[in-house]
């Protein structure tokens, strides 16, 4: 049985001790406490013992912090398609499962917009793949190749298709003349969808529904709208993770066997268009987890890379998000026109649709807001094998509720490159697993350009994997001075009084401003070093300024503005960093000082790793192909 947050929290009081720890002048001066006999100890806590303080009370100066502790075998961060695949493995193996999410439950993530998913798979056995841009060539291929085992060696493209149908997807849809249509397209190296990448297969009109339904069906413990800050390290080992309930301020503490970082792609140092990102990612994806670990000393991976489709910016206040925006991707570019009515795509068919936009804007062919357009006045435009239907039912409620005709003569719509997926994150081996015992990861295998069903697949990977560490992994006994020290740090944040201070928004904005501002529409070496400039000056100069207005914990978007911009600072300055050390160009990523793919020399990739408060920098071996 499902048990929200709620629930889960009744429950609470048999499983969960409420500990509490003195704090005076920002300092941790004690170990934890308990307090009040009513409070209960985790019973497998051996830990209780060592608290024993007699003072319940703060005195005139010392503030109490209490937190909940929650205990399970596997701890999964994020609800999104990685998070669901790693906790329905991990829970058909037997294990304690209980996946926490920042956002509430159906409705955060990617997976929480259920739109129109297209998913995709190659259909290449293991060593094809490496070919294949759909699992790109920078991937740490003995992962691939061991998810592609685990899903079923001989016949790897419909064994992914059969998973996909277990987990409650639709493959086959009604038509109005009450025939039905296979959604199912399979690839080849002749052809298909994908074929020059080695061929792929596709099921379209996916919805995330179904699998967070099916998720619903088995006994998971899902605990929604709580952030995790840092993951808690005992003695080196992950033990869980701590974070805090966005809606009360509960401080949470997660102690867990084996932890599943499933955090999603961090997009949002993209850009700000007047009232919203320059991504259709979700605004709670800001690399949190991937920047906790980095600060435990996991190296970061991928950072240059991100996945970018075509977006609406104009009306602003409509664009830039997959619900209300009306855009094209990499699949529907029959639209997309320069300003003077030029449709220069529709002979390309390069999956990777970012460059040819790119190159047009820079040759002064883009429009006043910075993009390109796209074109729906043609009565082809409305077809729905034309144009993919989450836009298309756009064009229809923009009309009915704004009454903007996008498909009146001469109406073009401004569209610009937005991000929607990141390289970014921790690095894993080929067993999902981190540095750091005890975490796994789902995303940091090398350049992904994120597809559910590669994250959904190595996601029940790394559920299994998870699932054997922590069969010899008990943590009765642990040490919870690194969990109050992270819970000290972000009431810090909360609390902190400074004269002149700057509000989370605007360094939010200034991060994605300057972002932005140096890598749209390609960079160079001259403007990411300008921007890193200017994101060091962020960080030493505003960052310490920062004050979240209102102290109160409950309902405090500013306060978790103010946690999440740590993150993405750390986020920013990897991608930064690793873009300036990378001297080609490959994918989406674009620089104008060089120009070519450089195989030779950059079929790698870059790590970012903290050392001594610095990031250094260094490269993988070369990636074979
Ligand atoms: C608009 C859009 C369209 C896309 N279209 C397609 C498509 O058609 N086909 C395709 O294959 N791929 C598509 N993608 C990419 C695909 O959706 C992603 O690769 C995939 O969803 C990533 O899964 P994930 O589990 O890593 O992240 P998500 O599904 O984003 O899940 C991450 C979860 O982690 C939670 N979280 C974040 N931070 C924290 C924290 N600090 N504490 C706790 N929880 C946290 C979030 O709330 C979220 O629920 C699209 C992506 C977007 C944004």
């Amino acid at each position: 049985m499902l048990k929200r947050d709620e629930r889960c929290k009744a429950s609470a009081s048999q499983g969960v001790s409420r500990r509490q720890f003195l704090k005076a002048g920002g300092i941790l001066t004690g170990a934890a406490m308990f307090i009040g006999a009513g409070l209960t100890a985790c019973s497998n806590d051996s830990t209780s013992q060592s608290s024993g303080g007699t003072n319940t009370q703060a005195n005139g100066k010392e503030t109490l912090i209490s937190y909940s502790v929650y205990d399970t075998d596997i701890l999964i961060i994020g609800t999104g398609f990685g998070g669901i695949g790693a906790a329905l493995e991990a829970n058909a193996k037997g294990a304690k499962v209980l996946m926490v999410d920042k956002g509430p439950f159906e409705f955060s993530g990617a997976a929480g917009m259920n739109w129109d998913q297209e998913v995709t798979w190659p259909n290449t056995a293991p060593e094809g793949i490496t070919k294949c841009s759909f699992n790109d060539v920078l991937a740490n291929q003995k992962l691939v190749s061991n998810v592609h085992q685990f899903l079923g060696k001989d016949a790897e493209a419909w064994n992914a298709a059969l998973w996909w149908v277990r987990m409650g997807n639709t493959t086959w849809n009604r038509l109005s003349n009450g025939n039905f249509e296979n959604l199912i397209s399979a690839g080849s190296d002749e052809g298909g969808v994908g074929a020059e990448a080695g061929g792929v297969n596709l099921v379209q009109r996916g919805f995330s529904r179904h699998i967070q339904d099916t998720l619903k069906t088995q006994p998971i413990t899902i605990i929604d709208n709580t952030m995790i800050t840092d993951i808690f390290l005992d003695n080196g080992k992950c033990v869980g993770a701590v974070g805090y309930q966005v809606q009360t301020g509960e401080y949470r503490v997660f102690r867990s066997k084996a932890t599943i970082a499933t955090a999603g792609a961090c997009c949002q140092m993209y850009g700000w268009l007047d009232v919203h990102p320059i991504g259709m990612n979700t605004p709670d994806n800001t690399g949190d987890v991937d920047a906790a670990a980095y600060r435990h000393g996991v190296p970061l991976v991928s950072n240059e890379f991100f996945g970018v489709d075509l977006i609406s910016v104009h009306p602003s206040s409509l664009g830039a998000s997959f619900n209300a925006g009306i855009g094209a991707d990499g699949n529907h570019m029959q639209f997309v026109c320069d300003k003077d009515g030029e449709f220069f795509m529709r002979e390309t068919n390069a999956y990777d649709v970012s460059r040819p936009i790119r190159d047009r804007i820079l040759a002064g062919k883009g429009g006043e807001h910075g993009g390109v357009f796209i074109d729906l006045t043609s009565p082809e435009a409305l077809d729905r094998t034309k144009l993919r239907p989450c836009y298309l039912r756009n064009v229809y409620m923009w009309k009915e509720k704004f009454n903007i005709d996008v498909t009146q003569s001469g109406y073009r719509i401004p569209v610009s490159l937005e991000c929607f997926e990141h390289g970014g994150a921790f690095v894993i081996d080929e067993n999902c697993s981190s540095s750091i015992p005890g975490l796994f990861g789902t995303r940091g295998y090398g350049l992904v350009k994120g597809h559910i069903t590669q994250q959904t697949f190595v996601g029940a990977f790394a559920g299994l994997k998870a699932y054997e560490y922590a069969q010899d992994n008990d943590v009765k006994k642990v040490d919870w001075t690194a969990a109050e020290a992270e819970i000290s740090r972000i009431d810090e944040i909360r609390t902190r009084e400074v004269s002149a201070g700057i509000r989370p928004f605007e360094i939010r904005h200034k991060i994605q401003n300057n972002f932005y501002d140096n890598w749209e529409p390609a960079t160079d070496a001259a403007k990411l070093q300008k921007a890193i400039a200017e994101l060091e000056r962020i960080k030493k100069e505003d960052l310490p300024k920062q004050y979240v207005a209102d102290k109160s914990a409950t309902f405090n978007r500013d306060w978790k503005d103010a946690i999440e911009n740590y993150n993405l600072i750390d986020m920013t300055e990897a991608t930064l960093r690793s873009a300036l050390m990378r001297e080609e160009s490959r994918l989406t990523f674009y620089r104008t000082d060089f120009p070519e793919q450089d195989d030779k020399n950059w079929h790698v990739n870059i790590y970012c790793k903290l050392n001594n408060g610095n990031m250094e920098l260094s490269k993988s071996e070369q990636v074979l192909v």
